[in-house]
């Protein structure tokens, strides 16, 4: 079985030749949204951020991070980690959640926190599913503010916004940021977000009401590629002070096959995660306090060639963010092997199989190559027949 919030992640994750269980239902679901007081949502997970954030607007209220893009579900979201412009101050999305409602590969549903079962709570955001269906979430949300003060910026070189990103990156009065390469264009953005309409005396600076709903700085493509285009992409996260060496490696490649041949966008967002953060076992952001984010997105007429070329840089890229001590985003395309897993996860591989095989989850995104690694890494773990088609008739378990 397959587990499905709206779909948009980008490699596979959510594709199945056998049971799919599809948990989004944007329309159905705000009438099933709970104000617990104190700040405190209880939203079932098939909503999408946007109805959310309509309904917490209407109430004064605003969650803490968005993504950019607003018609995914709050399950899968969380289910990979979640991040925005908003993330300069409040980390990621998993950062927010006070708990979750878990359903277990028996059917069986349990509250868990940082309290109550704190280890599925750790491995479940984050975690692709793979420890449980998310059927609903206890979020904390903040006051909303009508407003944001933005300052616009323009960098004639990657090596000057690389500075520039680990600059704001050391500053923790700045509710924003994000930068981009789009177009051959790069700019960044920071901002403060504020109740009232204020400006001051920098060149380029805005006042932009009631963001992201008026989608002024959402930079998705929104529309869904075209049945001969594909988009292959993905994100790799590092410690703050090692950005200009991750951003060289993509400078370097910009203007070789393929990466001269397909449409690109980078896009950099800056994580200053909370100092209590749970340590979730798989989002991208292993203890720094606040990380640097790097999404290369590609875009490009279905060729299989194309594609694998594609998927080549990306495991050089992902090598160099691991040798910087970061992680890959795990929504994206991520060419993870057992032993770049092992070496991502470790520990934390083992126990997934456990905690897999006591809930009885065996059968529930199985696909995952994290799963498959799990197994591996597990001597005592029970292999399972997806093994097989993996390693090939040659080598058949004993
Ligand atoms: C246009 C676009 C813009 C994006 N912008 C951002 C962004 O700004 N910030 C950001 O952080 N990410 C962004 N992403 C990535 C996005 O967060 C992930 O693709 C996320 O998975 C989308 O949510 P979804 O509902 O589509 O999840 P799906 O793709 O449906 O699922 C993701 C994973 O979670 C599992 N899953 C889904 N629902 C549940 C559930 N209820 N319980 C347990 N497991 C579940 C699935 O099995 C799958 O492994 C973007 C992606 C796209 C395509």
């Amino acid at each position: 079985m397959t587990l499905r919030g709206a779909g948009h992640s980008c490699d596979g994750q959510t594709v199945t030749a056998g049971e799919l269980l599809v948990t989004y239902a944007p329309d159905a679901a705000a009438a099933q949204v709970r104000d617990l007081g104190q700040g405190l949502f209880e939203v079932p997970a098939g909503m999408s951020w946007h109805r959310l954030e309509r309904y917490l607007h209407h109430r004064g209220r605003a969650a803490p991070v968005l993504p950019n893009y607003l018609h995914m579900s709050v399950g899968g979201t969380l289910s990979v980690g979640g991040a925005g412009v908003d993330s300069a101050r409040y980390g990621m999305q998993v950062d927010h959640v006070e708990r979750i409602q878990l359903i277990d590969g028996t059917g069986s549903s349990r509250w868990c926190s940082r309290h109550d079962h704190p280890e599925l709570f750790r491995f479940a955001l984050g975690g692709l599913g793979m420890v449980g269906l998310i059927e609903r979430v206890v979020l904390r949300t903040l006051p909303h503010h009508r407003y944001i003060h933005v300052h616009h910026a323009r960098h004639a070189t990657l090596t000057e916004l690389a500075e520039h990103t680990e600059q704001i990156a050391q500053r923790d009065d700045v509710d924003i940021y994000r930068a981009s390469l789009r177009r051959g264009r790069l700019a960044s953005i920071t901002g403060w977000r504020s109740s009232e309409s204020t400006r001051c005396h920098a060149e380029k600076c805005m006042t932009l009401p009631n963001l992201p709903l008026a989608g002024d700085i959402d930079v998705a493509e929104t529309h869904a590629p075209a049945s001969d285009q594909v988009q292959l992409w993905t994100d790799y996260v590092v410690p703050a002070g090692r950005f200009a060496p991750m951003l060289a490696a993509v400078e370097a490649l910009l203007h070789r096959e393929p990466l001269n041949r397909v449409h690109m966008m980078l896009y950099i967002l800056i994580l200053r995660r909370p100092l209590d953060a749970t340590p979730f076992a798989f989002i991208p952001v292993r203890t720094a306090p606040v990380s640097i984010g790097l999404g290369v997105y590609t875009s490009f007429d279905k060729d299989p060639a194309v594609a694998a070329a594609i998927r080549a840089v990306f495991r050089g890229l992902l090598e160099r963010c691991c040798d910087l001590g970061g992680r890959p985003y795990l929504y994206g395309a991520n060419d993870l092997d057992d032993s770049l897993a092992n070496r991502l996860y470790g520990a934390e591989l083992v126990r997934l199989a456990q905690l897999r095989s006591s809930h009885r989850l065996e059968h529930v995104n199985a696909h995952l190559p994290l799963v498959r690694a799990a197994r591996v890494a597990d001597p005592g773990a029970k292999r399972h027949p997806q093994d097989w088609e993996y390693e090939g008739a040659g080598n058949r378990p004993i």
